[in-house]
């Protein structure tokens, strides 16, 4: 592979974002930095061999969102507070059309090969389905918006995981996949961040 691009995504008091392209497909690093504590936290990429450049970009972009999402104090989560809380995240980006998963706190599978037909049908399991906030989107206003749901999900099932059973609020109820802490972390990422993308198109209508 030819290139060696080295980026800044953010830059603020509290996260660096990198993209590190290390070898080939191989892997990259996206990395958070806490300056004042000397924390960095990161997360590593595989992709299959027919998944693009451009698709890790994107998939690992719309990650870094949801995770610095996640890192702010009002959602008390707090692993910009304690060293121990910062987990590796390995996300696995495939293009199989296969379901993406989480598997416990250490990695996710992201597939991208509904997002590249164009799908904007983003299913959400039947007991949340029809939540205004967090439920289905039949149609999506764009197949981008609706990976971004996809991410957002799994993203959410590694953070219920990986720090769940260190904070206050979802330690006694963090195990059910797609109980209560599941859902009230996937809440914070789909209101501040995805449905203003995955709705776009009815607030167009309305205004
Ligand atoms: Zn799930």
């Amino acid at each position: 592979m030819g290139f060696d691009i080295r980026f800044v995504l953010w830059d603020n008091d509290h996260t660096v974002g990198i993209f590190q392209p290390i070898e080939g497909r191989g892997m990259t690093l996206l990395i958070f930095k806490n300056k004042e504590k000397k924390m960095t936290y990161k997360v590593t990429c595989k992709r299959g061999k027919n998944v693009t450049v451009a698709d890790r970009v994107m998939v690992l972009k719309m990650v870094k969102r949801c995770m610095t999402e996640l890192n702010k104090p009002q959602h008390e989560i707090g692993f910009l507070r304690q060293k121990s809380f910062w987990k590796p995240l390995e996300v696995r980006i495939k293009k199989k059309g296969q379901r993406s998963c989480a598997m416990k706190d250490s990695w996710i599978s992201i597939d991208v090969s509904r997002y590249h037909k164009g799908d904007r049908h983003l299913l959400e399991y039947a007991v949340y389905a029809s939540d205004p906030v967090i439920g289905e989107r039949k149609e999506a206003a764009t197949p981008e918006s609706m990976l971004f749901g996809i991410v957002a999900h799994e993203v959410a099932h590694h953070v219920q995981f990986a720090y769940g059973p260190y904070t206050r609020m979802y330690k006694g109820n963090f195990k059910k996949p797609h109980g209560h802490c599941f859902q009230d972390i996937y809440r914070i990422l789909r209101s501040t961040l995805v449905n203003a993308e995955l709705d776009a198109h009815e607030s167009l209508a309305a205004a």
